[in-house]
């Protein structure tokens, strides 16, 4: 099974979907993987990704594969 998923129609690498959900460039991300949750905006299907945008942090990022919702683990 690949890595890449479909997200609102197009196809992302952990990479793209980390950039997706930061509004910016990513270092490294994660495979990505289904969340336990359904979206909060459509009930669609949510994916995760770890990434890093900078050397010191680690986000969690959710992103919805059908709308526009995204969220990410920041406080
Ligand atoms: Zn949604």
């Amino acid at each position: 099974m690949g890595e890449n998923r479909v997200v609102q129609g197009r196809m992302v690498t952990p990479t793209s979907l980390a950039e997706l959900i930061e509004g910016g460039d990513v270092m490294d991300a994660e495979p990505i993987r289904d969340a336990d949750r359904d979206c909060p905006e459509c009930g669609g299907n949510v994916l995760v990704v770890g990434y890093m945008p900078s050397v010191l942090e680690f986000v969690t990022g959710y992103k919805c594969q059908d709308c526009d919702w995204r969220e990410t683990d920041r406080e």
